[in-house]
């Protein structure tokens, strides 16, 4: 199993410099990320770059749409999220890693922090948004989380689009896919029923085989009523067995949000430590008790992350205000507000505010 064991610093940048008293407190503000790994300037194609940062605008515009009109957090985080579960860049919906046996098994969660109803979903195969499955689960269902035959079952009956599986298969992963197993002297499954043949490639050039970029996606939102919110899909990690479940569905893990304790948070990385520490939910404690949404992201993932693993964190707070921390050297990201034009950015080292 592909696992980084960087030792880099963590990394953490906050969207505005100037305290937030100086600031006025955005009516609305949204911020996504597109997974965390090692993305350094000389592992991505300058087209790659350019289709990157064009579908982190894409995403944003689609959630900032929502919120300018009035429209609640909730309703955004699926516009942005839906985007990008059909954009092969990323490792959610159509363009997922494959399991070990070569299927697409797709996991995502939503929380509405209003009233800390929350809404996930595991396992899906033939549901094309997984985002909309979490969200019918939140919202007519009795239940928080549904998992494999019966999450589809459930999607389905709701009236959410159902796809061939194929549908998710894209050659760069399946590509993926033959090199982890190769490295695990694991036998390499037959292509799946329906997907293109092998010199049909169906998305970007396969990337550099030693690239680290999970792709997981997630957005965190204020609207203009306060209510804060939290999203998160993906297609967990590539060569994944038996039924493996990450960090994303698990409420408070991978996704949480709460008005209460003031704070919505989507992670991204080695779901197995991001479990064990409770990410999501410590992110929002750390805030409740008096950090500010930066040093709290910061703290937590240096903390959660000396367990072991990779990743980042997008956190957004009751001012509107998005942080971002990763122990990553990039991280898919991007922020808008309804004080701040849209802006994306892939490296660590990049500078968000506009
Ligand atoms: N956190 C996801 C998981 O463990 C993977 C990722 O974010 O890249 O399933």
């Amino acid at each position: 199993m592909l696992r980084s064991r960087l030792t880099l610093a963590a990394v953490a940048l906050a969207l505005f410099a100037a305290p937030a008293a100086a600031q006025e407190a955005p009516r609305w503000s949204f911020a996504i990320h597109g997974g965390a790994g090692v993305i350094e300037r000389d592992s991505l194609t300058p087209e790659q770059d350019a289709a990157y940062r064009a579908a982190l605008h894409r995403a944003l515009e689609a959630g900032s749409a929502v919120l300018a009109a009035g429209g609640s957090s909730l309703d955004a985080i699926q516009a942005a999220i839906e985007l990008m579960e059909d954009d092969p860049l990323f490792n959610a919906g159509r363009g997922a890693v494959f399991t070990a046996a070569g299927r697409n098994e797709l996991d995502a969660a939503v929380m509405n922090g209003a009233d800390l109803n929350a809404g996930a979903v595991a396992g899906l195969t033939t549901t094309r948004h997984p985002i909309a499955a979490a969200r019918a689960v939140l919202e007519q269902s009795p239940h928080v989380m549904l998992i494999g035959e019966g999450a589809d079952t459930f999607a389905a009956s709701v009236g959410l689009e159902q796809v061939d599986p194929a549908f998710f298969f894209t050659e760069r992963r399946w590509r993926g896919l033959e090199s982890a197993l190769r490295q695990q002297n694991l036998p390499i499954p037959e292509r799946p029923v329906g997907a293109p043949g092998p010199m049909a490639a169906n998305d970007l050039p396969a990337p550099p085989l030693n690239e680290r970029k999970f792709g997981t996606v997630g957005a965190v939102a204020l609207d203009s009523q306060g209510r804060l919110a939290a999203g998160t899909s993906t297609g967990g990690m590539t060569a994944k067995r038996w039924g493996r479940v990450g960090d994303v569905p698990v409420i408070g893990a991978g996704t949480y949000a709460s008005n209460r304790e003031g704070c919505a948070v989507s992670a991204t990385g080695d779901g197995e430590y991001f479990i064990r520490a409770s990410v999501a939910r410590d992110i929002c404690s750390r805030i409740a008790g008096g950090s500010t949404s930066l040093t709290a992201a910061q703290a937590e993932v240096d903390d959660a992350l000396s367990l072991g693993g990779t990743g980042g964190v997008i956190v957004m707070d009751t001012e509107g205000r998005p942080s971002f921390a990763m122990t990553t050297s990039g991280m898919y990201r991007g922020a808008v507000s309804s004080s701040q034009p849209a802006r994306a950015a892939i490296y660590g080292d990049e500078d968000l505010r506009p």
